[in-house]
């Protein structure tokens, strides 16, 4: 199973996840036309994708989802609450309603040779959710071969380490670093809500999850790609060295593997990772 980002950030959002002949896409938050350049990377086009899993309606996630809608007639899941607030929204234009299937949350559902389970998370949306990818028939917590995309959380707690227990490789918010934001020109409210229970997970908050990640299930986690950092309030360096430096903490005092740590940035393709 192998996952890479086209795109990450609050400028929008892009990922893929790939088993045998199953192609899925997570969000559309970026144009059709450079969804499909990212596509074309790995020599795959619109219409090899499976299906398209929708986390929340925020623009970054959907923006352009009904053009890709429109091209590619592939089946999008969501959650109820998320489906009715993309087809009220201005992107959700043009969608034919037909194509969206429901999912719920902890309820794994099997797109070709892959189970998801959709993870609710604490966001400031409808009915927001993340995603963990097993091989179809497989979906069990605790099951190393397994993969998750996970952004735009503004906290976690046990339900989200217990849902990603055991994961082998993921792709984790690491959205801003605290001082910066604070210190940084945006608006309070605007600082209070990034900061708060629905909004997203600091470059601490990312690295503090690992860690617990990988007392859970130690040896499971292998790999990470840092997400949706934010374009204002960090930099992809101070990111990468904040969450090594805590998950290096752990490694050396409990003698586990240590974590291979990428990006997934805003506007170019991110390396690929993988479970066997
Ligand atoms: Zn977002
Ligand atoms: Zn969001």
């Amino acid at each position: 199973m192998r996952l890479f980002s086209i795109a990450s950030g609050s400028s929008g959002n892009a990922v893929f996840v790939g088993e045998g002949s199953t192609n899925i896409l997570i969000d559309a938050g970026i144009s059709a036309k450079r969804i499909k350049e990212g596509l074309s990377t790995i020599g795959l086009s619109l219409k090899d994708l499976s299906a398209v899993l929708i986390t929340h309606e925020h623009i970054d996630h959907i923006k352009g989802l009904s053009v890709l809608a429109r091209q590619g007639q592939m089946p999008i899941y969501a959650t109820d609450g998320t489906i009715g607030a993309i087809l009220s929204s201005f992107s959700g234009k043009g969608i034919d309603p037909g194509l969206f299937k429901t999912v719920d949350k902890d309820r794994a559902f099997e797109i070709g040779e892959l189970s998801c389970l959709p993870i609710g998370i604490s966001h400031d949306a409808a009915d927001p959710v993340s995603y963990r990818f097993f091989r179809a028939g497989s979906a069990d917590p605790g099951h190393d071969s397994s993969m998750a995309v996970m952004t735009d959380l503004g906290t976690y707690d046990d339900y989200i380490v217990d849902s990603l227990s055991g994961v082998g490789a993921l792709l984790l918010e690491s959205n801003h670093d605290v001082r910066v934001l604070e210190a940084g020109p945006y608006p309070y409210p605007l600082k209070r809500r990034i900061l708060g229970r629905y909004g997203h997970l600091s470059n601490e908050g990312c690295g503090e999850l690992l860690t617990r990640l990988m007392e859970k299930r130690p040896g499971a986690l292998s790999q990470v790609l840092l997400g949706h950092l934010s374009r204002e309030n960090n930099y992809p360096e101070l990111a990468f060295q904040t969450v090594k430096q805590i998950a290096d903490q752990y490694t050396a005092s409990h003698l586990g593997k240590g974590l291979q740590i990428g990006i997934a940035a805003r506007d170019h393709r991110s390396p690929e990772i993988e479970v066997k």
